[in-house]
């Protein structure tokens, strides 16, 4: 079996459940406070680049602290291929939601956006679940709950501050 180290494996997960989340968020409140699609599409991608980038390069810096402070040699990984792998995880996370909203039309977008993020929480926390031996469906229901929570808060703050 191919050998990941498990700290590029952390970034990949957290980038892609992030990205999934947050990115929900923010499709689903922007498309509850305006009907513009092209506002809409361009918040979210700015949304998901800048939070990638962002996120990048907070992979990069706390991965360092923890290299400096390491004792142990465990940390053999690459800061750079972590935080690249945080970055284009981030991307594919957030465009689960994106890809919806470019493709369809309001209301029925926002819906679809939903249900494909959910779907992805859900077999990104089963996958999780598998490759930590720990609960599967456990670990999807988690990343489910985490969701909702971020599409709720979304569809509040876009529906009390629509435009
Ligand atoms: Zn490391």
């Amino acid at each position: 079996m191919l050998h990941i180290h498990e700290d590029y494996l952390r970034s990949g997960l957290f980038g892609l459940q992030d990205g999934l989340v947050s990115t929900t968020g923010v499709v689903v409140g922007i498309s509850t406070g305006v009907e513009d699609k092209a506002i809409i599409v361009l918040a979210s991608l700015v949304a998901v680049t800048v939070e990638a980038t962002s996120m990048a390069a907070g992979q990069y810096s706390s991965e360092k602290a923890v290299h400096q402070m390491d004792k142990t040699g465990k940390h053999t990984d690459s800061l750079i291929t972590g935080a690249l792998i945080m970055f284009v995880a981030y991307l594919i996370g957030g465009l689960v939601p994106i890809i919806p909203t470019i493709t369809f039309n309001q209301p029925q977008a926002r819906i679809i956006s939903i249900l494909a993020a959910f779907v992805g929480l859900f077999l990104l926390g089963y996958i999780k679940g598998k490759l930590v031996e720990h609960k599967p469906l456990r670990s999807a229901i988690e990343l489910f709950v985490i969701g909702s929570l971020a599409t709720v808060i979304g569809l509040v703050v876009g529906y009390i501050l629509r435009v």
